[in-house]
């Protein structure tokens, strides 16, 4: 009855939630026979992550035999690697845990909706040069890699990610290059891939250092789950490194407030103390996160590990993603529950990446009820209807806007 309750106005049933915002450590689970410096270090971690259904089976007996048949399959479509931290939040007991659904494949992966794409977004046609997309005027995603630490089974780029179906991704750094330095409406690059917390120290600064001599790039940007998935990649060398080339923002993903570990949270925390603005983006994902509750501790836990949520993303249609998918009045209701019941640093924007390369849209809960000539009737977070008067010409109006019991909503 109380959560009930909750979900239509927003308030928070306090021992549920508090429970999401608690910071937990990952553990050690079944590697508390590592030494520290091995568990502590990022190429450890690489080195033994969870490649094979086998592998998987045996960490976790309670797998599913859709589970097993999709992690079967995985590596003809998107490969299968979890971390050995990152596969320490999976609740082997819980079939629907929120981390066990991002990323341990289902058979369901193999099923195409005929509204499906390989690429959703549209990346590929518009791309001028190999790893290059350059869709909005004045910014450019530059695509670094194909690898990433652990597989999303939902991603969006899982047409080149990890090469499952020999997309033969190549980069090709010198004429990424060369496009931006001759391109001067270009003042943003966002180096993404695949994951770029991925490239060695040496090798990020040299492809950073490059792109800061282009005198016209404005600020670069790196989109990570590495903090996420490896946060012992966060060392106090590569945060140091990284503080050289600021304007510098990093926006991270996450979904779920458990994935908000104490190790994840000291690990944004040395990017925060490198002066790196932190943003997160999250997809919304079907039996994890389409929950107004669960969305809330997520973000507010976001903002105590200095990280504004920047995008919530409608899952694009990509191929096989159907049963992770969330329907667009969820994340409406989700939003709603949001705006106004909580900090409004803690809302993001809601998008739907249009379909083919149309880029962002944000959708939001409907707050204009009526727009004319001379008023603005608008909805608060309460339901509470007020008129804000506006003047055709332009002129600004000295009556104060007024609340009103029963508005007469104009037919536009
Ligand atoms: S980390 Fe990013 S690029 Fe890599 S699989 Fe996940 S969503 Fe895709």
């Amino acid at each position: 009855m109380h959560s009930d309750t909750s979900r239509e106005t927003g308030e928070e049933p306090p021992a549920r939630s508090s429970n999401l915002k608690q910071f937990k450590s990952a553990g050690r689970g079944f590697w508390s026979n590592v030494s520290d410096a091995d568990w502590n270090d990022w190429h450890w971690q690489l080195k033994n992550r969870i490649t094979t259904a086998e592998q998987l089976q045996r960490l976790m007996p309670t797998l599913t035999p859709e589970e097993f048949a999709g992690a079967k399959l995985a590596n003809h479509k998107l490969a299968l690697a979890i971390t050995p931290y990152f596969f320490n939040l999976i609740d082997p007991a819980d079939e629907n845990c929120p981390i066990r659904w991002q990323v341990i494949p289902r058979i369901q992966e193999t099923h195409t909706a005929s509204w499906e794409m390989s690429d959703p977004c549209g990346e590929d046609s518009h791309s001028p040069v190999p790893g290059l997309v350059h869709r909005y005027p004045d910014r450019v995603l530059f695509l670094v890699t194909d690898r990433c630490a652990a597989y999303c089974r939902y991603c969006t780029r899982s047409r080149l990610v990890s090469n499952a179906t020999g997309y033969d991704f190549h980069p090709e750094f010198d004429k990424q290059i060369e496009y931006i330095a001759s391109h001067p409406e270009i003042r943003d690059v966002l180096l993404s891939g695949g994951d770029p917390l991925l490239f060695s120290d040496d090798k990020l600064e040299n492809l950073l250092s490059r792109l800061r001599v282009i005198p016209h790039l404005e600020f670069l940007r790196i989109g990570t789950r590495i903090p996420i998935f490896l946060p012992q990649r966060i060392t106090p060398a590569l945060c140091a490194m990284l503080k050289k080339f600021h304007p510098l923002f990093i926006s991270v993903h996450t979904n779920h407030p458990r994935e908000l570990t104490t190790e994840v949270r000291d690990a944004l925390g040395r990017l925060a103390d490198a002066g790196i603005p932190l943003g997160n983006q999250s997809v919304l994902l079907r039996n994890v996160n389409d929950d107004a509750e669960i969305m809330k501790a997520h973000v507010q836990k976001l903002l105590m590990c200095r990280v504004k949520p920047y995008y919530l993303y409608q899952c694009d249609l990509i191929t096989g993603s159907a049963h992770l998918r969330a329907s667009v009045r969820k994340g409406l209701e989700v939003m709603e529950a949001l705006r106004g019941h909580t900090s409004g640093y803690a809302v993001p924007t809601y998008v739907i990446d249009a379909p083919g390369g149309g880029g962002k849209i944000p959708v939001n809960p409907e707050y204009v009820l009526c727009h004319n000539d001379d008023r603005v009737v608008v909805r608060n977070y309460e339901g509470k209807i007020f008129e804000y008067p506006e003047a055709a010409d332009g002129t600004p109006l000295v009556e104060a806007p007024t609340e009103i019991e029963e508005p007469e909503l104009c037919k536009c």
